[in-house]
């Protein structure tokens, strides 16, 4: 009986944050562990489905960094990344290409399908969805990765109007067609803004964003994006959390209100970071 009032007084304590959320857009990025491991991912896609039940107009980007790495090292090809970007030259992208989007994607499509969900994947090639050009970079040539000119939202709004959950692979083109392989999380926190969505969560296999990358018990658990700005400018934020952290502040600056980097080792992290009151990882605020 006990057990059965906790269960009770659970739903109640999300009942607030569904009357806020719902009606509105919310992006998740789908990356790191949440990504790699089956029952890991089947949780996501658990989440992800009760979220669009409650009404919320939730939209999936994925990474998928690990399985590029993973088939590169099978056709012996090496992996190489600049500040958590992967160098892509001609090959590269295209088993990136191979993986996003003819593996993942359909992947996070059956599982979100699988429990109920109605998953509608994408590139951002579909209906010109991610326009992109090349990223300069003063680190030297990063070859075919994109930077994002613009985001069409029209083909993801009229889905999720319709009740659909988009599952977005970071792939994007430019005018003439040639196709760019984009960090995820700068997608996510893109299309973010550019949905006027309440909230980017991106799960990951870090607590969320740590003072000292070595050691986990130095999570920050808020901050704002002058303050992000300050450590990325300081270089106190290394690798793959670089973008991550300049998504969240892409996102925040362009209107989201809150930008979540969450453990996707938790399971449940994402029902446990919207609905409850206990927030957990890293929020970045505007101030
Ligand atoms: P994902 O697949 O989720 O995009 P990445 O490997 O690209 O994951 O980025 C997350 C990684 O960033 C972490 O696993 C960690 O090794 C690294 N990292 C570097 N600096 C930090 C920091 N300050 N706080 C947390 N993680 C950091
Ligand atoms: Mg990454």
């Amino acid at each position: 009986m006990e057990d059965l009032h906790k269960r009770a007084e659970t739903l109640i304590e999300a009942l607030p944050y569904i009357q806020q959320w719902t009606g509105k857009s919310i992006v998740v990025k789908y990356g790191g562990a949440a990504m790699t491991d089956p029952e890991m991912q089947g949780r996501v896609a658990q989440d992800v489905v009760l979220l669009r039940y409650v009404g919320i107009e939730v939209v999936v980007v994925h990474g998928g960094g690990n399985r590029i790495t993973e088939m590169m090292d099978r056709l012996d090809m090496e992996s190489e990344f600049v500040d958590g970007l992967r160098v892509t030259d001609a090959d590269t992208m295209q088993v990136a290409q191979m993986v996003l989007v003819g593996e993942v994607n359909p992947q996070l499509v059956s599982l979100i399908n699988a429990v109920g969900g109605r998953a509608v994947g994408l590139s951002g090639k579909d209906a010109n969805t991610i326009l992109c050009c090349k990223k300069q970079s003063t680190q030297g040539d990063l070859g075919f990765v994109g930077e994002i000119v613009r985001i069409d939202t029209e083909v993801i709004r009229a889905l999720t109007e319709a009740g659909y959950i988009p599952v977005i692979s970071s792939i994007g083109a430019d005018t003439d067609g040639q196709s760019y392989n984009i960090n995820a999380d700068t997608v996510a926190g893109e299309l973010a803004a550019a949905l006027g969505a309440c909230k980017l969560v991106t799960l990951s296999d870090v607590r969320g964003l740590l003072a000292d990358p070595a050691d986990p018990d130095t999570l920050i658990s808020e901050l704002t994006v002058n303050e992000a700005e300050a450590l990325l400018s300081a270089g106190k934020v290394r690798e793959g959390m670089i973008p991550k952290l300049e998504s969240c502040v892409q996102a925040v600056r362009g209107g989201v209100d809150h930008a979540h980097l969450i453990d996707g080792r938790i399971p449940h992290a994402l029902l446990m970071e919207l609905f409850t009151d206990a927030g957990i990882g890293t929020m970045v605020n505007l101030e």
